[in-house]
């Protein structure tokens, strides 16, 4: 009998990890200054930080490490992950670089200049912060649906391409050096884009001349959202779907810590040889030679090995099912949380979950804080903290639609009951979240300041 949902994996190596009492953990975030970036992962029970790099990887995988060539150029390992990558994803050329900001890095350095426009449906964090660094103005023009937590639509994270049409015309194709897609939508809760929108964004982009890039992290969990849920798709095989989205685009940036599985690393890949070429002038300088980009040997075979695990269908179905369990446990628990559930964390409305609380106040690390407090669960604010800033044209501030608390989940990591004691914590921090109070910065960095804010209580 097939049992789809269960984890198709068993575990063979273990990490223990640790319980803290309240006072440890009260100490520990004020010496943090309230911010869960600057705790240590030792004094952390269960970590929903982020799901970046924090996966388990495969005894396959493993294995591959000890097989790495570690020439500086022209490694054996290289070509590994440049097969791997052409056999999913059909791009022909691969920079490695150290992680899918390296990638965005390198792109944007060979091809934006100030004052430039770059559109996505949502920016990721490193995404804008490296557009805004470079003189470039990011824009987001993701479907409004995206902003309504309570609506139940298949695909959320979808680009709204009326908008984009309007907005190419407005400012002029010849101002936007790249048109991206983020798949899934990250910064909007990890929703999943249609292959139907990823199609009519490419003719978009298109028509206007403008090179059109995947912001791929999550291409493989996006394929299986398709997979069951757009008409067409359903007896398709993930791969197959992986390489339609991908057909469309004229490179992707990867973050490998993500769909990779592999603990570091990305790339970016191509279809042009010229672009290629430009990009690759970058990349030398910044992150290593064109066979290496910043990786060992060892890790280009992990992520090659890593890709192709990725797209197996049994682990995307159980990953999905695994992800949604945490949705309802945290609903159960009282918590508001976005609907329909993301495919690689579950999004929590603080906003709604704290009503007393003002975007200014962020009610997104008061939510986190407390969870911590009182039971050792990390999960990060993506509200206010991490996406405000000033837009650069009008120094108007530019504020998120929602304030969330993602608690992503790390790939083959934990297990059921980690997600329910996750459900009983939050049960207890609903019980008292009228008097939960917001906070205030102290002191914190101008680009991707929610990494290293200093804050407060407000009194
Ligand atoms: C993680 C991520 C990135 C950046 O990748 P890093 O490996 O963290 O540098 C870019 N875009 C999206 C959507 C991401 O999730």
């Amino acid at each position: 009998m097939p049992i789809p949902f269960l984890e198709p994996f068993r575990i063979k190596m273990v990490e223990p990890i640790r319980m803290t009492t309240r006072e440890e953990r009260t100490k520990t975030l004020a010496e943090a200054s309230l911010n869960v970036f600057r705790i240590r992962g030792e004094d952390v029970y269960v970590d929903m930080l982020t799901d970046s790099g924090t996966g388990a990887m495969s005894d396959s995988q493993w294995g591959r490490l000890m097989v790495g060539d570690e020439s500086y150029a022209g490694a054996k390992s290289f070509f590994r992950l440049k097969e791997a990558v052409e056999d999913v994803m059909g791009f022909p050329f691969v920079l490695p670089t150290h992680q899918g900001r390296g990638a965005e890095s390198v792109l944007f350095q060979a091809i934006l200049k100030p004052g430039q426009v770059v559109p996505n449906n949502r920016h990721f964090d490193t995404t804008q912060g490296n557009i805004l660094e470079l003189g470039g103005r990011p824009v987001d023009l993701a479907v409004k649906e995206s902003g309504d937590p309570q609506l139940d639509a298949p695909f959320k994270g979808n680009m709204d391409i009326e908008r984009l049409k309007s907005f190419i015309e407005e400012v002029g194709p010849e101002n936007i050096p790249v048109g991206m897609l983020t798949i899934t939508n990250n910064s909007a809760a990890g929703q999943p884009v249609s292959m139907a929108n990823i199609r009519a964004t490419a003719k978009v982009y298109r028509s206007f001349g403008i090179p059109f890039i995947i912001d791929a992290c999550r291409f493989a969990e996006n394929a299986m959202f398709i997979k069951m849920r757009e008409p067409g798709y359903a007896d398709k095989s993930i791969i197959e779907i992986a390489r339609e989205e991908f057909s469309y685009a004229d490179g992707c940036t990867m973050s490998a810590k993500k769909d990779a599985i592999v603990n570091i690393g990305g790339f970016l890949a191509l279809r042009d040889h010229g672009l290629y070429e430009q990009v690759a002038e970058k990349l030398i300088l910044h992150e290593g030679y064109i066979t290496y980009g910043g990786l060992a040997g060892r890790d280009l075979e992990a992520v090659a090995q890593g890709l192709r695990e990725g797209v197996d269908e049994d682990y995307l179905r159980y990953r999905l099912a695994h992800t949604r369990y945490l949705g309802e446990v945290l609903q159960a628990a009282g918590i508001p949380v976005y609907q329909p559930t993301g495919g690689h964390a579950v999004y929590a409305d603080a906003g709604a979950c704290l009503p007393h609380i003002p975007p200014e106040q962020f009610p997104g690390v008061a939510l986190a804080d407390m969870l911590y407090l009182e039971g050792g669960v990390r999960a990060c604010e993506i509200g206010s903290l991490m996406f405000s800033h000033p837009d650069p044209a009008t120094g108007k501030m530019i504020t998120p639609p929602l304030e969330l608390v993602r608690f992503a989940i790390p790939r083959r990591v934990y297990t059921r009951s980690h997600l329910e004691y996750i459900g009983d914590v939050a049960a207890e921090v609903v019980k008292n979240a009228g008097s939960v109070r917001g906070v205030k910065i102290v002191e914190a960095p101008k680009l991707l300041r929610h990494f290293l804010a200093k804050m407060d209580w407000i009194k």
